[in-house]
């Protein structure tokens, strides 16, 4: 079949011999359309694959309950009463935290708001929340519905930082300066730690850096960071951070989050706390006493006993971080990037398609984010015959936006070839 690609399939086949990855790991989605059996699948930054091992080990916590009904509480294989300090070790080496700094527990917006509860604080002129423009919706309504909570106007309270007229992502440097230049009015900053959009990656520890230098507090959704990019959350001082594990995290739809506290705030008896029976030391909690009696670690940040057959698939899946490590990770994956990167730089100067991700590796994660100009239709469309014709799996944030992320436990090179041979069957050429 004549491909409109220079690069070769064989190229492509080659390169995932000498760097396999770890796809057999996983369960692909088969295709329903093209030439190949299984789903190039792109989309784990929306929702992971499914890891081969979840299946066994949730049905093994089910037949705990079966066979011990209440008392699996504390004798089940894995008792259920300390079964979140299972997913707490693995969880912080992730985040790079330490065990005490963090908490996997119930989504990633409430956690957001358990958060801001205690780190957004407005006073005097110290109110404003600051956000970036692209920001993900929940983030948004979650920060308004705080500005609200406190009785301040959210048009006034929250800043949307945008990025200069005519470019797509913001520079480190505009939010530094808007910080040193405005930072006396900011309670809090909270920006994606990658952002879902663009794919830019923030730098982290300069902003945090920044804000902090201004005396706000500096909070960090890593929805799309957590398993994606290295993070040492520890030494880069934030404040706080929370993320899903639905995403590169492939613990399943709607799958439990986590959340990050500084070692500094730990055990701060000035600090707010929305408050449940899980947010006291695990030795009173059956006490039953009138007043909670909070640990110094993340857990006092619980609320409620979490839902077990939600934390084993994320157990299950940290265990795969563990193993084959984060930073290995991040080197197959900016290999895997970059070959898709070259790829479209063929096609890209002859069709309406802009990558708006930064270039610089340094600068992104996995996730190339790909505008369709006019003249390629609606983005909708394309995503929608990348799939059903080719077996492509992206998705799409409306208006032009197409993402397309390799994500280096399960994606491949021969993936990455399928994509933008796919693409590129799909937008013709401008004449
Ligand atoms: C995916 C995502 C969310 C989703 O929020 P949930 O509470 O998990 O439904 C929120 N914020 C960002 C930045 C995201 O990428």
């Amino acid at each position: 079949m004549h491909t409109p690609l220079k690069a070769s399939e064989e190229e492509a086949r080659r390169l995932d011999a000498a760097d396999p990855g770890h796809r057999d790991l996983f369960h692909v989605p088969p295709a329903d359309g093209g030439s190949y059996p299984e789903t190039a699948y792109f989309a784990g930054n929306s929702l992971g694959l499914q890891p081969r091992a979840t299946r066994d080990e949730l049905l093994a916590d089910l037949a705990d309950w079966a066979r011990l009904g209440v008392e699996g509480h504390l004798e089940a294989g894995r008792p259920w009463l300390p079964y979140h300090e299972l997913l707490t070790g693995p969880a912080a080496r992730l985040v790079g935290a330490l065990p005490e700094e963090t908490v996997v527990m119930n989504s990633l917006t409430v956690n957001l708001h358990l958060l801001m509860v205690s780190f957004y604080r407005p006073h005097g002129e110290r109110v404003r929340l600051v956000i970036e423009d692209s920001a993900f919706p929940s983030d948004s309504y979650a920060v308004r519905s705080q500005a609200r909570f406190h009785g301040l106007d959210p048009d006034d309270a929250v800043v949307r930082l945008r990025p200069r007229p005519g470019e797509d992502t913001l520079r480190t440097e505009d939010v530094q300066d808007f910080l040193a230049r405005e930072g006396h009015t900011v309670a809090l900053v909270m920006l994606g730690g990658v952002n879902y959009l663009t794919g830019e990656l923030m730098d982290i520890p300069a902003i945090t850096a920044a804000g902090q230098a201004a005396g706000a507090v500096v909070g960090w959704d890593l929805a799309h960071a957590a398993g994606n990019v290295p993070l040492q959350l520890h030494d880069w001082g934030v404040d706080f951070a929370a993320w899903c594990s639905y995403k590169y995290l492939n613990s399943g739809p709607g799958a439990l989050a986590g959340a990050f506290v500084h070692q500094r705030h730990l055990g701060d008896p000035g600090l707010p706390r929305f408050e449940g029976w899980w947010s006291t030391e695990p030795g009173t909690r059956f006490l039953m006493a009138p007043v909670a009696d909070p640990p110094a670690t993340a857990d006092a940040w619980q609320v409620s006993n979490p839902p077990i057959f939600s934390m084993g698939p994320v157990r299950t899946s940290l265990e795969l971080f563990d193993k084959i490590g984060i930073a290995a990770l991040r080197e197959r994956s900016e290999r895997l990037t970059g070959y898709l990167e070259q790829l479209l730089d063929e096609i890209t100067p002859t069709r309406p398609i802009t990558v708006v991700t930064p270039r610089d590796p340094r600068r992104r994660g996995c996730q190339l984010s790909l505008r369709i100009g006019p003249g390629a239709g609606d983005a909708a469309d394309l995503a929608r015959r990348l799939r059903h014709e080719h077996g492509v799996v992206t998705d799409v944030r409306r208006p032009d936006i197409v993402r397309v992320a390799p994500v280096p436990l399960y994606s491949t090179f021969h993936d990455c070839w399928r994509a933008v041979d796919a693409l590129a069957r799909c937008v013709a050429e401008e004449s």
